[in-house]
C-alpha cells in the first residue's frame, strides 16, 4: 500500500474547504491533511485542526498565529502555525505536498495558487478568480512546471469529464464544436426586472440549488459567476470565447456539455453537490466514493433549458466583452466585481449597481498586456481604486 497523499487545503474554513475535508475524511488510507488555512473564522479553523491534525495551519497575521499555536499546543497537537501570504505560499509549495486544493475566494488566492502551480503540484482549482486574473501567466506556469491542473468548478469538471483525454492537442483536432456551459440562473431568474433594484444580500445569497460562500452566491445571482466561468473555460480548454455558449438550466443536474462535430453532445450529470467534482479531481483518473447520493432521475423528472436574458444579466455581457478583449481586462473586471460585491453585501450599493460599477471601471481604466504578475496586480489595484472612487461619489 502506498503512503497516503499529503493534501494542503487553502481556504479550509470555506464551503469548498468543508466539502473537501468531508471527502478526505472518507478515505484516510488515501489522503492525509498536510495543511489547513483560514482567514476569518479562526475558531472553526482550530476545530478543523483538532479533527484533522495537520502538519501546518496558516492564519492571516502574527497575533492570530500565536493564539492558535497556543491553543493547539495545549490540546497536545504538534501542528505548526504560519501566517500571511508567505505562510500560504509555503504550504502550497512544500516538497512533501502531493496535491493542493485552491479554495481561497477571490484575488487573495492568486499568489498561493500560483506557488502551487510553480512547484509542479497537482492543483485542484476552485479559486476561479486566480485564473481569470492571470490566465496567460497561469497556464504558462502550468506548462513550465508540469503541474497537473484539475478543475473543481462543477461546470469545468463536467467539461473535463466530457472531453477526450488528449484534448490538449486542441478542441478542433478533438472534433469539438462548442462547449455548453450551464447556469442555474440563480435566485433572480424570474424576479420582475424592476424589483432587482431592491433585492437584499440575504435574497441574493439564497441560491435555489447550491450552498456556497457569500461572494460566489452573489456572483451566481448576477451571473457574473458564469461570466468568470466563461473566461475560466477559455483558459482551461484553450477555447475562444465564441466557442463557449451559456445556457440556463434551472435544475442544476447537467453540469455542462460538450458538442462534437458528428452531432454527439456529451453531458455530465449529478446531484448539485461539490463533493462530486472534488472526489473526481482528487482521485483522477480513478473514482472514489464522495458521499453524494445517487442521482434519482425519476424525481428530477424534467430538464429545462433557456437562453440567458442579457438585459437581466448585464454582468454576463461585461464578462464576455472582457474575455474577448483579453490582456488585463479580465483582471480589471474581476477586481471591480470584488469591490462591488463587497459593497452590496455591506448594503452600500444596490444589486443592479454591481454591473454599473464594473462598466464604469472598464470604461475609465486603460488596459494593457498581462504578461507579468506586476502588470496583473497593477491593473487589479487600479480597478479597485476606480471602483472605490465610484462608491465614494455614490456613482455620480
Ligand atoms: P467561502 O467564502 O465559503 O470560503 C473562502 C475561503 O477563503 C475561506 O476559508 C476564507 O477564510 C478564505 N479567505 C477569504 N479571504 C481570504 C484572504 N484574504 N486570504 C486568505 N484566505 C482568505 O467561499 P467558497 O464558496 O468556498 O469558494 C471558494 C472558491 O471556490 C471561490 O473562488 C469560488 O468561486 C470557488 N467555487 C466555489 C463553489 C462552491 O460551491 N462554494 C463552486 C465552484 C467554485
Ligand atoms: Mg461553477
Amino acid at each position: 500500500m502506498n503512503r497516503p497523499q499529503q493534501i494542503t487545503v487553502l481556504g479550509a474554513t470555506g464551503s469548498i474547504g468543508a466539502s473537501t475535508l468531508d471527502v478526505l475524511a472518507r478515505h484516510p488510507e488515501r489522503y492525509q491533511v498536510f495543511a489547513l488555512t483560514g482567514f476569518s473564522r479562526l475558531a472553526e479553523l482550530r476545530t478543523l485542526c483538532l479533527r484533522h491534525n495537520p502538519r501546518f495551519a496558516v492564519v492571516p497575521d502574527e497575533r492570530a498565529a500565536r493564539n492558535l499555536q497556543e491553543a493547539l499546543r495545549a490540546a497536545g497537537l504538534s501542528t505548526e502555525v504560519l501566517h500571511g501570504e508567505a505562510g500560504l505560499c509555503t504550504v502550497a509549495a512544500a516538497p512533501e505536498v502531493d496535491a493542493v486544493m485552491a479554495a481561497i475566494v477571490g484575488a487573495a488566492g492568486l499568489r498561493p495558487t500560483l506557488a502551487a502551480v510553480q512547484a509542479g503540484k497537482k492543483v485542484l482549482l476552485a479559486n476561479k478568480e486566480a485564473l481569470v486574473m492571470s490566465g496567460a501567466l497561469f497556464m504558462r506556469a502550468v506548462q513550465a512546471s508540469g503541474a497537473m491542473l484539475l478543475p473543481i468548478d462543477s461546470e469545468h469538471n463536467a467539461i473535463f469529464q466530457c472531453l477526450p483525454s488528449n484534448y490538449a492537442r486542441g478542441l478542433a483536432a478533438s472534433g469539438v464544436r462548442r462547449i455548453l456551459l450551464t447556469a442555474s440562473g440563480g435566485p433572480f431568474r424570474e424576479t420582475p426586472l424592476a424589483a432587482l433594484d431592491h433585492v437584499t444580500p440575504e435574497q441574493a445569497c439564497a441560491h435555489p440549488n447550491w450552498t456556497m460562500g457569500r461572494k460566489i452566491s452573489v456572483d451566481s445571482a448576477s451571473m457574473m459567476n458564469k461570466g468568470l466561468e466563461l473566461i475560466e473555460a477559455c483558459w482551461l480548454f484553450d477555447a475562444r470565447p465564441a466557442q463557449v455558449e451559456v445556457l440556463i438550466h434551472p435544475q442544476s443536474v447537467i453540469h455542462s456539455l460538450v458538442d462534437y462535430v458528428d452531432g454527439s453532445v456529451l453531458a455530465q450529470l449529478g446531484n448539485p453537490d461539490m463533493r462530486t467534482p472534488i472526489a473526481h479531481a482528487l482521485a483522477w483518473p480513478e473514482r472514489i466514493d464522495s458521499g453524494v447520493a445517487p442521482l434519482d432521475l425519476f424525481s428530477v423528472a424534467r430538464l429545462d433549458f433557456q437562453e440567458p436574458d442579457v438585459e437581466r444579466f448585464p454582468c454576463l455581457r461585461l464578462a464576455r466583452q472582457a474575455a474577448e478583449a483579453g490582456g488585463t481586462v479580465p483582471a480589471m473586471l474581476n477586481a471591480a466585481n470584488e469591490v462591488a460585491v463587497a459593497a452590496f453585501l455591506e448594503r452600500r450599493v444596490r444589486f443592479t449597481e454591481i454591473a454599473s460599477i464594473i462598466d464604469h471601471v472598464l470604461n475609465h481604466e486603460a488596459s494593457g498586456t498581462a504578461d507579468s504578475l506586476d502588470c496583473v496586480l497593477g491593473a487589479d489595484a487600479r480597478a479597485r481604486a476606480q471602483a472605490r472612487r465610484w462608491l465614494e461619489r455614490g456613482g455620480r
